[in-house]
């Protein structure tokens, strides 16, 4: 267990009569990388405004260590942070807009910036505009110019959702390794489940206000908390199991997830729990078909219920042709809170 850094107590926040977050308490570790992961509108962004002392309505407690950091003028709170478009100044060069940062806190080290760039892997780009950086390149010397002061906390909100996709999983990988070396204690707020999944230690599940679970990326997504979590995660059927020494026994089947707790729990499926298979035991018609990335999803009527499933580019079956299916437990996630279980 990491030494508490960041303790956020009963923070809410209410706009109106809207609750945009609801008494949440969290704790950032030492160095931890935290993500706060929830639909569009669920107060990830206030909330994460309110750590950072932008937020006036807020109400509770943010404390580091024994400081109690609540009342505490934003640019005292030791805090860098990063938005989703960098806000970088257009009319600077980069090595200005990282010194800006340093001046904000009455930090002369001319080594400081050449590090910074060293870091994000922008060597020699001192004096390039940055109006002629790529958005990555910008998010990366948005991420230098926030570092540069030595923050104890590093606040991202949607660091990476400007960019297109390729660029953002790359960027994602670099940013977790960056985020690792600078060793600076981070929260970042993102709707994106891989970017959280690449990014964090551990994963803070918002919805309506609320921290509805913690855990780190395998005990989410492993053991959603209930029905919305799963749903949020990608379980688009959840169904009834009876799990016994590692195998669940369902409508669909048996499996083995010795992962599992034993007991009568909801399982939820994700497509890929269901893989198009000449062999499989479940017989069904393709409904729906859809291409993607890497494979293709498939809609399949079975005998009792339509299933979401997944087939191989090469030999996926045209909608109102015939399938076998078979279970894959990789798709699989037992519903509930079973701390501990298969870490
Ligand atoms: P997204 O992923 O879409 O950015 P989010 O989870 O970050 O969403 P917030 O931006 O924190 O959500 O907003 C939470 C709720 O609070 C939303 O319903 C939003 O409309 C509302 N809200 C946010 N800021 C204000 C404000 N200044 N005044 C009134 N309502 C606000």
């Amino acid at each position: 267990m990491r030494i508490r850094s960041l303790a956020i107590r009963n923070m809410t926040v209410q706009f109106g009569q809207l609750t945009a977050v609801d008494d949440v308490d969290l704790d950032i570790g030492s160095g931890e990388v935290v993500a706060l992961l929830g639909p569009s509108g669920c107060g990830k962004s206030t909330l994460l405004r309110a750590v950072a002392g932008l937020e006036p309505q807020a109400e509770g407690a943010i404390l580091w260590g024994d400081e109690d950091l609540t009342k505490m003028p934003v640019h005292k709170r030791g805090i860098g942070l990063v938005f989703q478009d960098g806000q970088l100044f257009p009319h600077r060069d980069v090595a200005g807009n990282i010194k800006f940062g340093l001046r904000m806190h009455k930090i002369s080290d001319p080594r400081r910036v050449d590090e910074l760039l060293d870091l994000v892997g922008l060597t020699g780009y001192q004096k390039r505009r940055v109006t002629q950086l790529s958005g990555g390149e910008q998010q990366r010397v948005a991420l230098a110019r926030a570092l540069a002061p030595r923050p104890r906390l590093l606040l991202l909100d949607e660091p990476l959702s400007a960019l297109d996709r390729a660029l953002r999983e790359q960027l994602a990988l670099d940013l977790a390794r960056l985020l690792r070396r600078a060793g600076t204690s981070a929260l970042v707020v993102t709707h994106d489940h891989d970017e959280a999944f690449t990014l964090a230690d551990r994963v803070a599940l918002m919805r309506k206000g609320k921290i509805v679970q913690t855990g780190t990326a395998e005990q989410v997504w492993r053991h959603p908390v209930d029905e919305a979590t799963a749903i949020f995660l990608g379980c688009g059927t959840i169904m009834r199991a009876d799990i016994r020494n590692g195998t669940a026994r369902f409508d669909l089947g048996e499996v083995r997830i010795p992962w599992a707790p034993d007991g009568r729990h909801q399982i939820g499926l994700r497509p890929n729990a269901l893989v198009a298979d000449p062999n499989g035991p479940l017989h069904g018609e393709v409904s729906g078909r859809v291409h993607r990335r890497d494979h293709v999803r498939l809609l399949v009527k079975l005998e009792h219920r339509e299933v979401d499933a997944v087939a191989g580019i090469a030999d996926a079956p045209e909608p109102g042709q015939p399938v076998t299916l078979r279970l894959d437990p990789d798709g699989l996630a037992v519903l509930g809170d079973h701390p501990g279980k298969g870490e």
